[in-house]
């Protein structure tokens, strides 16, 4: 190395800053989800039992905390569920992995004997995770559309808030918005939006609206679709809750409309239970609120009870016949690791436990619990609303939520959270017991008080 002078200086031994901790190994190189490379630390995981993560900070806190996420709506058994780790050994144990082109295997054949039957759909398409289901749906409607002999058809009609996952087809369908749109406007297929349908309330068990506002809603929606049915081949929905765009509970007369102008229109109603799927919502699934029967359905998220990452779209009868009948025959999709047997085992086992679990009885016990133990963040100033649906608690501040502060806050009350934008929300595993949504419940109004007041 020469300095100005051109005389030669002597190699410093340049030792780069030892990088010890796990956190510290990760920062700036891994990235995490809709987070900058350099963006707040993460918390480093060092065990997982039940309702209970083990934790610790940059600084080195150490944290036992109760687990209000069930890791993205997915760990509804909880962590190192018995049943579940002996299920994906006993897999493991036979074979883990065969390519699905030619080739069949019983954890396949079984876990879409199961989904067919809890659902009353009749056909499976196994994807590797909830945003490619519904790429597959998408896609599904089209090839549909093709085999009716509609080509025009192959736009989509979906509603504002909504959210169906992040590559670009399901990306098309988020709200426009908050799905980034603005991001990738030469990548994004211009695709048409409801405004959010009305907001409903839980009492006494069933779901409440204003009538004028559902009447209003049900107006835009058949003037859109009347207006353009030629060029629309599906209407996609998260029915009744929308999760990741707002936590928005809606009525289902709105849902049960989209079903009868879908109908009416030639056009497929497409249901995303990714996140309300498999009893979150206190229905098994969210659908059943407005007695509604989709054409298509995706599922994901809890369906490995949060052990594999795994989905399935399904869809009925007639649908997968006109494909069928088509000139195309197949269904033009085909994931390397589709219907994955480690994945597809442990799924059939949670079903089996779902089952067995009781969980109409604990996720209305979660409610309660939820509805009583965040009550209290209604007095404070910082709190717009405060809602509860099944095992999903929702406080909605007025402003944007400061994420790293409220984590930390509620960690220091032992609860683990994952806040976003002004919404600090928690779908705790449906094992949980009264204590732990007594301390979810608690926790996240005393870290709410303590940092926004
Ligand atoms: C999470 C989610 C998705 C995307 O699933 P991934 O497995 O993250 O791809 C799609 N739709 C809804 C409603 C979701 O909550």
């Amino acid at each position: 190395m020469l300095d100005g002078t051109g005389s030669a200086i002597p190699l410093m031994a340049e030792t780069p800053p030892a990088r010890t901790t796990l956190i510290e190994r990760d920062q700036g190189l891994l990235w995490h989800p809709y987070a900058p490379l350099d963006g707040d630390a993460p918390y480093a995981v060092h065990g997982a039992q039940g309702t209970r993560l083990s934790l610790s900070a940059a600084d080195g806190t150490r944290f036992e905390a109760v687990d209000a996420m069930s890791s993205w709506w997915s760990a509804i058994h909880g962590y190192r569920n018995p049943t579940l780790d002996a299920a994906l050994a006993e897999q493991a144990g036979r074979f883990s992995h065969v390519m699905f082109g030619g080739l069949t295997h019983e954890p396949a054949v079984r876990l879409a004997e199961q989904l067919v039957s809890l659902t009353g759909l009749d056909h499976v398409f196994f994807a590797d995770s909830g945003s490619v289901s519904v790429e597959v749906a998408l896609k599904l409607a089209v090839q549909y559309q093709l085999g009716c002999g509609r080509p025009g058809r192959n736009r989509f009609l979906a509603l504002r808030g909504g959210y169906h996952g992040d590559t670009f087809a399901a990306m098309g369908v988020c709200d426009p918005v908050d799905g980034m749109h603005a991001a990738f406007p030469a990548n994004i297929a211009k695709q048409l939006f409801l405004p959010r349908p009305p907001a409903a309330r839980l009492t006494a068990g069933t779901l409440t609206a204003c009538p004028d506002e559902v009447a209003a809603w049900i107006d835009a929606l058949e003037a859109t679709v009347h207006a353009h049915s030629a060029e629309l081949a599906a209407i996609i929905v998260e029915p009744v809750l929308q999760g990741a765009g707002g936590m928005h509970v809606y009525a289902p007369a709105c849902l049960a409309a989209a079903r009868r102008v879908a109908d009416e229109h030639g056009l497929l109603l497409i249901v995303d239970e990714i996140a309300t799927g498999f009893g979150r919502t206190g229905k098994l699934f969210a659908s059943q609120w407005a007695q509604v029967v989709p054409d298509i359905m995706c599922v994901g998220k809890a369906l490995t009870g949060g052990y594999l990452t795994l989905a399935a779209m399904l869809c009925s009868g007639h649908v997968a016949k006109v494909v069928t009948n088509s000139p195309l025959r197949a269904l033009l999709h085909g994931p390397t690791f589709m219907a994955n047997p480690l994945a597809c085992a442990v799924a059939s086992a949670s079903l089996d436990l779902l089952a067995t679990s009781g969980w109409q009885h604990r996720v209305a016990g979660i409610e309660q619990g939820l509805a009583a133990g965040l009550a209290p963040a209604r007095a404070l100033n910082s709190v717009r609303d405060v809602r509860v649906l099944g095992a999903v608690g929702v406080v909605e501040l007025a402003g944007p939520v400061d994420v790293p502060a409220v984590t930390a806050a509620a960690l220091e009350c032992g609860v683990w959270i994952r806040p976003f934008r002004n919404l600090i929300y928690t779908m705790p595993p449906f094992v949980s017991s009264a204590g732990d949504v007594a301390a979810i419940g608690a926790g996240i109004c005393t870290a709410v008080a303590r940092v926004h007041g």
